[in-house]
């Protein structure tokens, strides 16, 4: 067993209780209120951070909007803004172990894992969407312009920044999914009010020390922390933020959007998932059962792509899932610290009990635990668990559990694991494990999600965009199509 060391930096920010950054000000709440943390692996108390009251959160909007409408910021060059981001990529690269360290204290997972993945991925995002920066096109247009047949016109297009963006994340990937909004707002030139999942907001607050660092102006970058009803609820409903983008479930995206809608607000959407593992026949069943298991195991499980339905040709069914149980029954769970760990604790004590509810649901209806099943403490554990013997329509199937679960259940032939795949209410990713070309280039088409991924399983990469189809949200992050998200089209028509 190896036990990484805390770096002193990492204690000494868990130590100094931070504070919430609006403009120019590190700041308690206004009502002096805080609200505690704890470290998943343990049960105990890391630190408090405040809780934001709709005040706070009204200032942080305003410093945003100020930043926005009448700041050096509004008139910075594409150059600059693609050279900052550089800067703020440059000091998280700088910072990685630190952030990683926070990541693993607050979320659970493992501090080797977050720094290989959640913070690399966040840097190469930023570097990504600083291409951007300087490669932001309107154009023009040769109009007629019926009304008036005998002018002359000169007509163009632009892309402007979409302006005050207020960001709401979930707590699984808490840096990562705070750069993916961060990343394309800066890159455009909105400014961001950002909003922490309850649970894990210290990275949020090291990120923000690091676009101080970086040079950015006051109030391009506010973060409040606080809870989902008061400070979510006050981003959500405030009518100076221009755009929403969310990432979180979808029972809480739908409320949000039918805010967004009434005030005009632009909105994305990123929610949940019970995303699809197909087995074929024909695959390298080896690589499929080992695939299958990262796809859900990965992140105990708290990945909203999560691989949580595997479907298996039925001649290999037994011994893919017999693999997969063997895979999961030598995973080693502990700390995320501990280096020779396979698997962390869940995120909070709700979040493991409701992931035992449904385990207990499906033993309940007569379902079959090929492995895991158990649950042990002080920390918030859950075995990996793998289940058989289930129906389609059974709420372990069709919800999102967000935790160790996987429910497996054979198919016949191809069309049959299409009409499994696409019989659910969400639709963000899906793999197909299969060697035949031809039989995965007839299925692509005709899955209804927003990845597909063959031979591998949520494989992202920050150019491809991500994002959902039916329940699993409304627009996408990355690629280009983030860049669209965040600007807004205006038409000129000069009469000359
Ligand atoms: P959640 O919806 O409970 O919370 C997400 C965020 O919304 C938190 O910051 C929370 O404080 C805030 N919030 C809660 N109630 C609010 C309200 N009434 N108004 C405004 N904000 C509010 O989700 P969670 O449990 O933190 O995260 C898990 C969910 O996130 C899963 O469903 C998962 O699939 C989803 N997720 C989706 C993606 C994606 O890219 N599609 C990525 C990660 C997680």
């Amino acid at each position: 067993m190896a036990i990484a060391t805390l770096l002193p930096a990492t204690t000494a920010f868990i130590q100094r209780a931070p504070r919430m950054l609006i403009g120019a000000e590190w700041v308690e709440a206004a009502d002096g209120q805080t609200m505690p943390l704890h470290n998943p692996a343990t049960g105990e108390q890391l630190c408090v951070v405040p809780r934001a009251t709709v005040d706070d959160v009204d200032r942080a909007v305003l410093a945003a909007r100020q930043a926005f409408d009448d700041s050096p910021w509004s008139r910075t060059r594409p150059r600059e803004r693609q050279n900052l981001l550089w800067k703020l990529a440059d000091l998280i690269q700088r910072d990685a172990e630190l952030l990683a360290q926070l990541e693993c204290l607050n979320n659970g997972k493992s501090a080797a894992v977050a720094q290989a993945m959640d913070v690399q991925l966040a840097i190469d995002f930023l570097r990504y969407m600083a291409g951007w920066a300087t490669k932001i096109e309107g154009s023009s247009v040769e109009v007629s312009v019926p009304l008036m047949p005998d002018q002359q016109f000169h007509s163009f297009i632009r892309r402007e920044a979409v302006g005050v963006v207020g960001a709401i994340v979930a707590w699984n990937f808490p840096l990562l999914l705070a750069c993916w909004k961060l990343g394309p707002a800066l890159a455009t030139g909105c400014t961001v009010v950002l909003k922490p999942a309850d649970e894990t907001p210290l990275t949020a607050l090291k990120l923000a020390e690091l676009v101080q660092e970086a040079g950015y102006p006051d109030g391009v970058f506010n973060v409040v922390t606080g809870t989902g009803i008061t400070a979510g609820a006050a981003l959500t409903h405030n009518p100076r933020v221009d755009k929403l983008t969310f990432t979180g479930s979808t029972a809480v995206g739908k409320e949000i959007g039918k805010i967004a809608m009434d005030n005009m607000t632009r909105v994305t959407l990123e929610l949940g998932g019970k995303s699809p593992t197909i087995v074929m026949a024909d695959a390298d069943l080896g690589s499929a059962a080992a695939g299958a298991a990262s796809a859900i195991f990965f992140n105990q499980g708290q990945v909203c792509c999560a691989g949580s339905r595997l479907y298996v040709q039925r001649k290999h069914f037994d011994n893919v899932v017999a693999d997969i149980a063997g895979i999961a029954n030598a995973m080693k769970l502990g700390s995320g610290l501990d280096t020779s760990v396979d698997m962390g604790p869940l995120i909070s004590a709700r979040q493991q009990e409701r992931v035992w509810r449904y385990i207990e649901m499906g033993r309940d209806s007569g379902a079959t635990l090929a492995c895991g099943g158990e649950r042990f403490g002080p920390g918030y554990f859950v075995k990996p668990t793998v289940i058989v013997d289930v129906d389609q329509q059974h709420s372990l199937v069709q919800e999102e559990i967000f935790g160790p679960v996987l429910v497996a259940i054979p198919f016949d032939d191809e069309a049959d694991a299409l009409r499994l795949a696409n019989d659910s209410p969400y639709g963000l990713g899906a793999s197909i494990w299969s060697n035949d070309l031809a039989a995965v280039h007839r299925m692509i088409p005709r899955i209804k999600s927003g990845s597909v991924w063959v031979n591998c399983h949520s494989a992202l990469d920050p150019a491809l965009p991500f994002g959902g189809y039916k329940m699993s949200g409304v627009g996408r992050e990355m690629g280009y199509a983030a860049i669209e998200h965040y600007t807004e089209l205006k038409s000129v028509l000069i009469k000359l």
